[in-house]
């Protein structure tokens, strides 16, 4: 209690520091770090089973910094940043505007330690900027292992039938299915094939980082 009181009143006297370089900053996301990543090239397509993998950034530098900040250090701000900037570099002929966009989520024990998906919020800042909705109706049915540091057969295995839709059938529909950083893959396409499954026809990954 003493410490979350302290923290508060630090977080209130404290100077701001920016997510990605941890300069003093008044913004989440210092005018220095948004114009270098603002000039990083656009990673290349990834083939994925049911569509494409499109990230805004490499996973390194300030954009990792930033992630990092966002998704393990509770900062929702540093998160909306980059959820813009991952619009408006995808914007454009790459990418079509889907029907909706859908979040990977997170295991319920995942979701309560940190007490949001941050996959959740920048799928949110997404949909609103292509002004379409986002199904929240993908779950995921038991919680699996960090995907880290593990030969792509595990990985595989460790994701199959980790995903379901409760939603209403999918009809065709061409969805982004959005999440922070795109690694092996492995997750995202095993939350893709159960949207496939559900009746959707297209499925664009949609990240702020890839790790290449
Ligand atoms: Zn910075």
């Amino acid at each position: 209690m003493l410490a979350a009181l302290a923290r508060l009143f630090l977080d209130a006297v404290a100077p701001k520091r920016c997510a990605g370089c941890d300069a003093v900053s008044d913004r989440s996301i210092c005018a220095n770090c948004d114009a270098s990543m603002h000039a990083l090239p656009l990673p290349a397509v990834r083939r994925m089973r049911q569509g494409s993998g499109f990230a805004a950034f490499e996973f390194t530098g300030p954009v990792r910094a930033a992630l990092h900040r966002g998704k393990y250090g509770g900062d929702r701000q540093a998160l909306s940043e980059l959820a813009a900037m991952t619009t408006s570099r995808l914007g454009g002929p790459r990418l079509f505007t889907p029907d909706a966009v859908v979040a990977v989520p997170l295991g319920l024990r995942r979701r309560r330690q940190r007490g949001y998906n941050q996959a959740e919020l920048i799928a949110s800042v997404i949909a609103e900027a292509r002004d379409v909705p986002v199904f929240d109706d993908l779950v995921r049915t038991r919680d699996t292992p960090p995907q880290t540091a593990r030969d792509e057969a595990t990985r595989r295995g460790n994701v199959a039938g980790a995903f379901a839709w409760t939603g209403k059938a999918l009809d065709g529909a061409y969805l982004w299915l959005v999440d922070d950083v795109l690694t092996t893959g492995a997750t995202v396409e095993a939350a893709a094939a159960t949207l496939a499954d559900a009746g959707a026809s297209l499925i664009d990954v949609v990240v702020v980082a890839a790790v290449s």
